[in-house]
């Protein structure tokens, strides 16, 4: 498939805005799925994901879309050619967010799904980021329009001030009616880049994801970065330097779809015959035996912040346990394993989560999924403790922490997380207290694209004592001083001297921070008038009164519009 053909995009978006059934109605509207097909969220298809109504696992569908790009066609000018589009639906939830930045590696463009009534949101700023961070084109989408509620244009407004997001590039849909939905794959097409990668270097593959299936074994998710993959081809891993041979080759069209062959740019599966679940590991890079490549940069291991012990209900149940774990850690590398034993439990697992939502949903797929029936004992974080004979450990179970008295503890450490909280001003207090009950220490306070508290003070100008309202300003407590000091030198040397002398002052309430004097002049204007002739009397006393026009008389002091611009320049 020609590369500049194929896009390769995400759906990102905050809880609940709408990604699945945004997925649903792209894939209807490709004739990927029937309409009606009966299950809403098709993408969702894990029980625990039905029952929860949330997205725990990415998962991946290829479409194919009519359409007429300019420069971009089958030969024939005036017909719209067919683009392959490869849609990546993610979870929401902060705990899956590995999932997300894992589908980001094989997309060069995500659309950002914005509920039009609730706003950005937690995920929204987390998913852009993630996002922005892998350089992918973003297409904001700002969806539930047909909501009563919605407030498109207050999303746009939070889009530019929080993302920097052109309102104009937002497109406005209900996946609930299908308003708008018209223009989501004609903007995937034109605003995101076909895949890098080239056709005839190499192969290097980007294992993204794998599964057990229970006919055919391994199926692993994979993005072929470059080259092209075909058919009982031989391939090795980078991370292991294990050869395999493929099986099975094609696209999720939804349902697995063999091709035969995935070329430089695609998503899809392979099956290669991998035996223990261990051996597909997400993040690694699959290349053709007997070719050196560089590896790709891969996945930044997940980090685990909770641990709970997993024991078997029934003692006598720990190898059907260790078998029900392997499979389902073959589907969720995200979990760490390592087997441990308890005095009063038995043979069991020390697991680490990236989260508590993540636990209980590890739980439920290994009992709905893989029928073990398991005992969980109480969750905690990694502590760090060090002791007296100099040794320094990390505790994921608190049964590990020394009772040996040569081993005191002299100190320990709690993992803390440096949280940036973004909410309503009407929720801070609520908030504030929920963080100080958790023993947060407050850093920073901000408000975004809003008023901020400052420290601000009335900077009076008085011309001999009196306050001249149109030049007081309103400055930084910081700034007060060289402003003041600025805005009196600036008055001096426009101020015309005049009968009597000025004092000119800056002043913060009754503190006067700066202070000029001018001097009044020693001789009287028509001084050198008197007994001189009438008309050069009247001449000089209009010229006077000319200056006079562009002066503004102040108590009794004139200033020359002039003074009044300079002022304007001082900051
Ligand atoms: P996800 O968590 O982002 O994948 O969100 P889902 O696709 O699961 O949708 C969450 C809920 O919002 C479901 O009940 C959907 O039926 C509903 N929903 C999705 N899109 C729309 C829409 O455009 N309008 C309305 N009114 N509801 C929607
Ligand atoms: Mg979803």
């Amino acid at each position: 498939y020609p590369i500049e053909k194929i896009r390769n995009f995400s759906i990102i978006a905050h809880v609940d805005h709408g990604k699945s059934t945004l997925a649903d109605r792209l894939l209807e509207l490709t004739g990927t799925i029937k309409r009606g097909h009966g299950q809403p969220q098709y993408l969702d298809k894990l029980q625990v994901e039905r029952e929860r109504g949330i997205t725990v696992k990415a998962q991946t569908a290829t479409m194919f879309h009519k359409y007429k790009l300019h420069g971009c066609n089958d030969g024939n000018i005036d017909e719209p050619s067919t683009f392959l589009l490869n849609l990546i639906d993610t979870p929401g939830h902060v705990d899956f967010s590995y999932e997300v930045s894992r589908s980001l590696a094989a997309c060069q463009g995500a659309l950002l799904v914005v509920d039009a009534a609730q706003g950005v949101q937690a995920q929204t700023v987390a998913n852009f980021y993630l996002a922005f961070e892998s350089n992918l084109t973003i297409i904001p989408v700002i969806n539930k329009i047909d909501q009563p509620t919605a407030d498109p244009d207050r999303v746009k407004a939070q889009l530019k001030s929080m993302f920097d997001l052109d309102p104009s590039d937002a497109l406005l849909t209900s996946a609930k009616t299908g308003q708008g939905l018209e223009h989501v794959l004609p903007a995937v097409i034109e605003r995101i880049p076909p895949p890098p990668g080239s056709s005839s270097s190499p192969l290097r593959m980007l294992l993204l994801d794998s599964y057990y299936d229970e006919y055919k074994g391994v199926i692993c998710h994979v993005a072929v970065v470059d080259g092209a993959l075909r058919k009982g081809d031989k391939i090795s891993s980078a991370a292991t330097g294990q050869a395999y041979e493929v099986l099975d080759i094609g696209i999720m069209h939804p349902e697995l779809t063999p091709t035969g062959v995935l070329l430089s740019g695609q998503v899809g599966y392979v099956v290669t015959g991998m035996r223990s679940t261990k051996e597909a590991r997400i993040g690694d890079t699959l290349y053709h035996t007997r070719t050196t490549v560089e590896p790709l940069p891969g996945f930044k291991p997940a980090k685990h912040m909770v641990f709970s012990g997993l024991y078997p209900a029934d003692g006598s149940d720990f190898d059907a346990l260790n078998h029900a774990i392997e499979r389902l850690t073959c589907n969720d590398a995200s979990v760490s394993i390592t087997k441990e034993t308890s005095t009063a439990l038995g043979l069991g697992f020390r697991c680490g989560f990236l989260g508590l939502l993540h636990m209980d949903v590890f739980h439920q797929r290994l009992e709905q999924e893989h029928e073990a029936h398991v005992i969980s004992t109480v969750p905690t974080v990694p502590y760090i403790f060090e002791y007296s004979d100099g040794s320094k450990v990390e505790v994921q179970n608190p049964a590990a922490l020394s009772s040996d008295p040569k081993k005191r503890v002299i100190a320990c450490w709690e993992p803390t997380v440096i949280a940036t909280i973004i909410i309503p001003s009407e929720y801070v207090g609520p908030v504030i207290t929920l963080c100080s009950e958790r023993r947060g220490q407050q850093l920073e306070y901000s408000f975004i694209d809003r008023y901020q508290q400052s420290d601000l003070v009335k900077l009076d100008i008085l011309l001999n004592g009196k306050p001249v309202d149109a030049m007081a300003t309103i400055v930084h407590s910081l700034k007060a001083q060289r402003v003041g000091r600025e805005l009196v030198d600036k008055l001096k040397k426009f101020i015309d001297r005049q009968m009597f002398e000025i004092i000119i002052q800056a002043a913060i309430g009754s503190k006067v921070i700066a202070r000029e004097t001018i001097s009044a002049m020693r001789k009287n204007v028509l001084a050198k008038c008197y007994g001189g002739d009438v008309t050069r009397k009247r001449k000089l006393l209009e010229k006077q009164k000319e200056g006079k026009k562009r002066m503004k008389r102040v108590g009794s002091v004139d200033i020359p519009q002039e003074a009044f611009h300079q002022l304007l320049k001082v900051s």
